[in-house]
């Protein structure tokens, strides 16, 4: 036979795009449009429905930049249509090139119910089936003209992404507004080719099924009239039934295709728009759950739930009696989809504490899978924090983004720092946003790398970000593949159902120990500094609002100020989600952003303010509050005391210029540059500092990736610096020395103190630089094969050499508050209030092998923001020569959280909720349980990596210990002597006698 493969596919591809999906709606006629701008910011829909719109026909320009409008579209069904099913189809002046990220609508009756939400691929809007003819069609459409941020060419510096900035120049203009006749048959026909058009693309060409696929779309498409497809439709079904029907092979690969709509908290739009988007979302989700009974949809995040909740009861209301039929679920038990590399240990607790709280107490479920599609890398103390939530299993597919290494697994046990084992499943599919294509569900068997000892994986299906879900196409295609040969077998179900199956028939996976290192996006640990700033600030005034507090309602009986922590803390947990506190996001959230940081900080230090105060008592003498773990200066943590150690620190000149500090620990000499040429421990007797080189040195680096510029640092930023080493200005400034910069159009001036055995260095920038990066570099007379970075409840190891591409890659990587490197029996610490992201690099030279450590201060790229990060910023890092790991997990909290003094009473002396005898065990909340009982919870682990045996001393009588999960939820009896594994963590609830 001769082969005409070629032209069978491409007359498919013809006739299907000009002559049948045109004619699903065979007939129309134009509804009547007409539209009110609404003045500023959204309206309520009630305010809406009541203006006067103005007439508007098709091709007329509307929407400025972040507007909202209401359309009003009326008109009369024609009576020949009686029997019918008859359509709206509301073109907004979609791109339907992109199924999101642009304008959107939300439908609604004239008596204010949602109907469905309007997105470039999801544009009809069912009125009738049957029609009886002549009834009146009046709707009303809340269109949002959200501005096209990431564009083609992408990543292209705009103004449009701050309201403030915007401009007002319209940026759609009207499409199709129509009433149609909608004709079933021939969209099944649309939907049976599609399916078959494209699972034979992914078949081998010299394979049998190949050939029959193509044989049976050459039948119907003879038995199409193309003068009346509408006619012949059937017929053409009746040529493909045989193909449709035929069963997957028995090894077939099976897809659990889990409904979604993957929506970004904020990103290319505010936070606000957000609460838009979930609604629209959640109105056709809703909808298509109606009309479809296989169709399972899973929802993340319960900060969306709970805006609908609050702004949208109407669609509240159908969500909550969707999820009663089981098949619209909660998924992932987080506050939002946050990222996981920042967070710190408490705050990344209670996203589980709180997501999962609202599930139980909504809806009384209780999910077990963390659901994390796109979060930028996943640190290795999260497994034990979902354990310690009460859920075992993680799913994300954000690692297929690797740009070096191929992950090796997608079902496996991830392991993290202290040995807990999760279930993790990276959905082969390699998208959070499946469409149910061919060549997706191909690409799911292909790429699955377990098979032959695994089955199963899980496919997320439907547009995010404005797309408005799965669509009745994607549940049309998948009804098609359920059990069709040649492709893999795909069932709607919950993420619980999948997994259970995943696990049943794995019963030993393999094992990943460690963090999930994310190869890209590796400047989200440093983009839009004050967000970060923000974020860190707020994690430690929570721990000292929760920890006074506590402490005043137990001495004092001081009200605990539930409501407004559990607010505070759901505004720091949202301000987490993977494209704010990354700084991916547009000018507009991230200016938000700061002055809400500044809002939380404003509450929580009143909150603070009014526990010392109580705790304090009336007097003229200063009593010093130790919110930190560990004894600072003779006030135990936690407590607080009338006194406060001295110290001392003596400055002089140095000979060859520049200035020494001194005191009983530590001598530091900085030379006429400014720089830090010794630091040396007078304690070991050793210098920190290499040979030849100095330390606190910035280095610029020019800084423009090659994409995704407030996400990425290419690694060839390094090939070109420049060492800031000319000063301004290098003199004594009280008890420290004070250094000024600048370079290009910045400058810096940083302050160089000793407290103890610490070099705080504080560091200003006036930054106003372009596309560049700027490193606060440390050379340390260290050899180190590996160092520590902090991070939740634990720290992670990484290596300091390059020897396999996985280490090579991570040449930009995230701590919490302090990264160390050590040689036996010596190391040195870099403590910091604020900052996330580092290097470590070594040196061999003529005095061996150093290790230098750098922290990244600011980057300056011009998208999403184009401003970002311009203007002043203030760091503090501090160098702790000499530092064990327990040393510098204390410097760490000393550092981010200072010190408060109070003036109260002379003899007042507050004794701490609770004291711990060995230091390895640090305390990371005290606060009052949620239920409001009083009972006060107690939060701690094992810091160094070590066994630990401690002995925990309420300063207050306590009736029963009780062991808790994170949610507080009783898990066994509880002791105050505790033997604990290295970084195990545990929660005890003490009942007050
Ligand atoms: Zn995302």
């Amino acid at each position: 036979m001769h082969d005409d493969r070629n032209l069978v596919e491409a007359r498919l591809k013809r006739v299907l795009e000009e002559r049948i999906r045109p004619a699903v709606h065979p007939e129309s006629v134009p509804l009547d449009v007409a539209v009110w701008h609404a003045p500023g910011e959204p309206v309520p829909v009630a305010e809406g429905l009541a203006a006067t719109p103005e007439p508007i026909a098709p091709g007329a320009a509307w929407g400025a930049p972040w507007g909202t409008s209401w359309f009003t579209v009326t008109a009369t069904v024609p009576a020949e249509w009686a029997g019918r099913t008859v359509e709206a189809l509301l073109d907004l002046g979609f791109d339907a090139n992109m199924p999101g990220f642009q304008s959107e609508g939300l439908v609604y009756r004239p008596d204010g119910s949602p109907v469905k939400g309007l997105n470039p691929l999801n544009q009809w809007v069912r009125v009738g089936s049957p029609v009886e003819g002549g009834e009146r069609v009046r709707l009303h459409v809340e269109a949002a003209s959200n501005p096209v941020i990431l564009g083609v060419p992408p990543f292209q510096p705009t103004q449009l992404g701050d309201k403030e900035t915007a401009g007002t120049a319209p940026l759609y203009r009207l499409g199709r507004m129509d009433l149609a006749v909608f004709d079933e048959t021939v969209w099944q026909l649309v939907m049976d080719l599609e399916v078959l058009g494209e699972l034979m693309a992914e078949l081998p060409a010299d394979g049998t099924r190949r050939w029959e696929l193509l044989r049976a779309v050459e039948r119907a498409l003879d038995a199409v009239d193309l003068q009346d497809v509408n006619g012949t439709a059937a017929a053409a079904r009746a040529e493909l039934t045989g193909v449709l029907s035929s069963p997957a092979v028995p090894s077939a690969h099976r897809i659990s295709a889990v409904g979604h709509a993957h929506i970004d908290s904020a990103w290319l739009w505010p936070l606000r728009e957000t609460v838009r988007k979930v609604a629209r979302t959640a109105s056709n989700m809703t909808a298509l759950l109606e009309d479809e009974p296989d169709f399972v949809f899973a929802m993340s995040q319960a900060q969306q739930w709970a805006w609908i909740k609050e702004h949208r009861p109407e669609v509240w209301a159908r969500v909550v009696k969707a999820v009663a039929t089981g098949r619209f679920v909660p998924a992932g038990g987080m506050w939002v989809e946050s990222d996981t590399n920042m967070p710190g240990s408490e705050a990344m607790a209670r996203q589980f504490v709180h997501g999962k709280r609202f599930f139980i107490d909504e809806f009384g479920i209780d999910n077990e899978e963390a659901w994390l599609p796109d979060t930028f890398g996943f640190a290795a103390g999260l497994p034990q924090i979902i354990r310690a939530a009460g859920s075992k299993r993680l799913l994300t597919q954000k690692i297929s983004w690797s740009q070096t290494n191929t992950f090796p697994h997608h079902t496996f046990l991830w392991e993290g720092l202290d040995g807990t084992r999760i279930f993790t499943h990276f959905p082969p599919v390699d998208t959070y946003n499946c469409s149910m294509s061919g060549r997706e569900l191909a690409h799911a068997e292909r790429n699955f790398k377990d098979k032959g000892a695994a089955r199963h994986s899980l496919a997320p299906t439907g547009w995010g970000d404005g797309g408005g879900g799965t669509t009745r196409e994607m549940v049309a295609k998948a009804a098609r593949v359920r059990d069709l040969e040649g492709s893999p077998a795909v069932t709607w179900e919950t993420p619980a159902d999948f997994f259970a199956k995943a696990e049943a028939e794995y019963p030993n996976p393999p094992v990943w120990v460690g963090e999930l290192y994310l190869e890209l996006h590796r400047a989200t640990l440093t983009s839009q500094a004050k967000t970060k700033q923000g974020n860190r600030r707020s994690e430690s005034l929570l721990r000292e609002a929760e920890l006074w507090a506590a402490t005043a309602a137990v001495r004092t009986g001081a009200p605990y100020p539930y409501e407004q922590l559990d607010r505070l803390w759901k505004t720091v947990l949202l301000h987490q989600f993977h494209d704010i506190l990354p700084g991916s996001s547009i000018a507009w959230v991230h200016r938000e952003a700061r002055r809400t940081y500044e809002r939380v900080a404003e509450e929580l230090n009143g909150i603070i303010d009014a526990a010392q105060r109580a705790l304090a008592g009336d007097g003229d003498r200063t009593v010093v509050f130790n919110g930190a773990p560990h004894t600072r200066h003779g006030v135990p943590g936690g407590g607080a005391r009338a006194v406060s150690g001295v110290r001392w620190t003596e400055a002089r000149d140095r000979d060859g210029g520049g200035f020494v500090l001194e005191n009983d620990l530590l001598r530091v000499e900085i030379d006429a540059r400014g720089l830090v040429v010794s630091a040396y421990d007078l304690t070991a007797g050793r210098e920190t500092v290499p040979p030849g080189q100095a330390a606190n040195l910035l280095q610029l680096h020019p800084d423009f990736p090659n994409k995704w510029d407030a996400w990425d640092v290419d690694e060839f930023y390094r090939n070109t610096v420049t060492d800031l080493t000319e000063a301004d200005e290098v003199s004594l400034d009280g008890g420290g020395v004070r250094v000024r910069r600048s370079f290009g159009s910045s400058t810096v001036t940083q302050v160089l103190t000793l407290d103890g055995g610490r070099l705080d260095i504080l560091t200003e920038v006036d930054w106003h630089e372009t596309e560049k990066f700027l490193k606060l570099a440390f050379p340390l007379d260290v050899r180190a094969d590996r160092y520590a970075s902090e991070s939740q409840y634990g720290h992670t190891f990484r290596a300091t050499h390059t020897n396999t591409s996985w280490e090579a890659a991570k040449f930009e990587a995230c701590n919490h508050r302090f990264v160390h490197v050590e040689e036996p029996g010596w190391g040195v610490a870099l403590v910091t209030d604020s900052t996330y992201g580092h290097d470590v690099t070594r040196t061999v030279g003529d005095s061996g092998t150093t290790t230098t450590l750098r922290v990244s201060l600011l980057r300056a790229p011009r998208f999403p923001d184009p401003e970002t990060d311009q203007g002043a910023h203030r760091f503090r890092h501090a160098l702790v020569p000499g530092a064990t790991i327990g040393d510098a997990v204390r410097e760490g909290y000393f550092v981010n959280l200072p010190e408060r003094p109070v003036t109260g009473a002379g003899a007042a002396e507050v004794e701490p909720l609770i004291m711990v005898d060995d230091d390895a065990v640090v305390v990371t909340a005290v606060k009052l349980a949620d239920d409001g009982s009083g009972d006060v919870i107690v939060r701690f682990h094992e810091s160094r990596g070590g066994r630990a045996r401690a002995t925990l001393t309420p300063g207050f009588p306590v009736a029963e210990v009780v062991a808790t999960d994170l949610l507080e939820r009783p898990t066994g009896e509880g002791t105050l002597s505790v033997s604990l594994r290295p970084f195990e963590l545990v929660t005890l609830r003490l009942k007050r006698a």
